[in-house]
């Protein structure tokens, strides 16, 4: 993303913090001094430049990396792991004004959304503080003679390359089960949304990280991310975005036979029975698919509606829709911000103009008049549209929502299930046994009933079919940074006796 944004806004020079990337402990640019700039969705101005690592770059946190684990890092206990992760989320809570402060303008989310992300970001580091002393095998039953057990080892170097949509958290996500394990890393944040990962780095000494242990590297996809995946010494491929990239990276990780877990698209449907509560509805709905300006793996931009309420549910959505206030992040009235690039900006209002030819609109459908500079959409509500649509099959990422009437439960679970994707649903009713039959028959990693995207970290998150595969959070996400080794003990001291 280099861009000449800088000489088209009034932005000036003095304005513009120069970031270096975090190798081995230190702050360093990069080996070619080349740089990549960072900007402000609201204001479409830069606000930062980075460094663009190339393979070099890649290889010396990669090394970095490795000789952390070697050198030590495997044997630190892990209470002695996870009181830095404690103190890691510490760092968070302290500093999450500033932290959110930067979130929302590097990436256009509202401050509010920012400062949940914040705490979502140290709860996760504690949760895996905690599970960092409760990692251990198990005692096999095996004969009498013989004790056999299994021990659980870190993996070695993991990779780890995270997408812009939620950008300390999905930091979190990788990094902390990688060190409740015992893992060193390299993770590289999107160039989109590099700045709060940065940040935090700046305390990675002080909560007593050894150097190398965590390695930020900032820079292009294919470049940066593309070293890391066909590093030798990188063990364990962790990435969470697109399923064109999470092909790319599959198949480069296949030479190595590199282990590799995926969190890739989703095209979630949100089912409404007309036996659901209405306004609770309307709203789960809204905020299923808008919720961070719909820039969410999980949103539920499929609306599948039963057709006695159809008619009545589009209007009043279409309404609610319609009051969503739009503005830049830092306002504490915005409801919804500008997406976080002009190319998804872009990208997003391709996939209007392929809605307008597929369906009806209810509400938006454009870019809205009133704002002379940010990267907004307005919230847009498409309705009568056929599941076999481009807007009802294609991850939009953005404030899209496609909603499909259906008859019975027969029919609900069907178009639910026809898609490439299996990453999340919903369903709304008030009759239990709809809902459990509901929840068994959908074919996706995270069910929610009468809600949308409630998330926790002790619950796993990953997807069925082209979501991708492993699981994050809870004790799963730990065992993706996981060797199992089986260890036999004979007991019997007498020979084998076989030749
Ligand atoms: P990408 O999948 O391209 O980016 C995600 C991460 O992968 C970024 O860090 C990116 O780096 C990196 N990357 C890109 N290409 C490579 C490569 N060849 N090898 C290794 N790493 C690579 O997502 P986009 O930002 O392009 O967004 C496009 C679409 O992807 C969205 O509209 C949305 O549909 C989907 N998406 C889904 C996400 C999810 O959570 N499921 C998250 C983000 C996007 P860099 O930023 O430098 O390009």
């Amino acid at each position: 993303m280099t861009s000449t944004a800088a000489a088209r806004t009034k932005i000036r020079k003095s304005e513009v913090t120069h970031y270096k990337m975090y190798i081995d402990g230190k702050f360093v640019g990069a080996k070619g001094g080349k740089t990549f700039d960072v900007f402000d969705p609201s204001t479409e101005g830069v606000i930062a430049t980075c460094p663009a690592a190339g393979a070099e770059d890649v290889d010396r946190a990669v090394k970095a990396a490795n000789r952390a684990f070697y050198g030590g890092w495997r044997s630190v206990t892990g209470q002695e792991r996870g009181r830095i992760l404690f103190r890691l989320a510490e760092r968070i809570r302290a500093r999450r004004s500033e932290l959110a402060e930067l979130e929302t303008v590097n990436s256009g989310k509202p401050i509010v959304e920012s400062e949940y992300d914040m705490d979502d970001a140290a709860t996760c580091y504690e949760y895996y503080g905690g599970l960092a002393t409760k990692i251990n095998g198990e005692v096999l039953p095996v004969p009498a003679d013989a004790v056999a057990f299994t021990m659980r080892e870190p993996v070695g170097v993991a990779g780890q390359i995270i997408p812009w949509n939620y950008p300390l958290v999905m930091a979190a996500w990788k990094i902390a089960p990688a060190l409740a394990a015992g893992c060193t890393m390299v993770i590289k944040p999107a160039e989109q949304t590099p700045l709060t990962l940065l940040k935090l780095a700046e305390d990675f000494e002080a909560v007593g990280l050894p150097p190398g242990v965590v390695n930020v590297v900032t820079g292009d996809g294919p470049v940066a991310g593309g070293a890391i995946v066909k590093h030798l010494q990188v063990r364990k491929i962790a990435f969470t975005g697109s399923s064109a990239v999470g092909k790319i990276i599959m198949r480069e990780a296949a030479d190595q036979l590199k282990r590799v877990s995926f969190e890739l698209g989703g095209k979630s449907p949100n089912i409404f029975f007309s036996d659901a509560d209405f306004e609770n509805a309307v709203d789960g709905a809204l905020f299923g698919t808008f919720i961070n300006q719909g820039e969410v793996c999980s949103a539920g931009s499929r609306v599948l509606v039963q057709r006695d309420i159809y008619k009545k549910f589009v209007d009043a959505a279409a309404a609610k829709a319609k009051t969503i206030r739009l503005g830049p992040g830092l306002d504490r009235e915005t409801k919804m911000g500008p997406l976080v690039s002009e190319e998804q900006r872009d990208r997003v209002a391709g996939y209007l103009k392929v809605g307008r030819g597929e369906a009806k609109v209810a509400a938006g459908g454009g870019t809205p008049k009133r704002f002379d500079k940010g990267w907004y959409i307005e919230p847009t509500i498409f309705y009568d549209v056929d599941n076999s649509a481009k807007i009802a099959q294609e991850e939009i990422f953005g404030p899209v929502m496609s909603v499909i009437p259906f008859k019975d439960e027969a029919d609900a679970i069907r178009i639910a299930n026809a898609t490439p994707y299996g990453l999340a649903a919903a369903v709304w009713t008030r009759d239990i046994f709809r809902a459990f039959r509901v929840v068994k028959a959908l074919e996706a990693g995270i069910v929610w009933v009468n809600h949308m995207q409630p998330t926790f970290v002790e619950a796993p998150w990953g997807g069925y079919k082209a979501s991708g595969f492993g699981r994050e959070l809870g004790h799963w996400g730990v065992e993706e940074y996981l060797e199992t080794k089986q260890v036999f003990i004979n007991l019997d001291e007498k020979p084998i006796g076989w030749y």
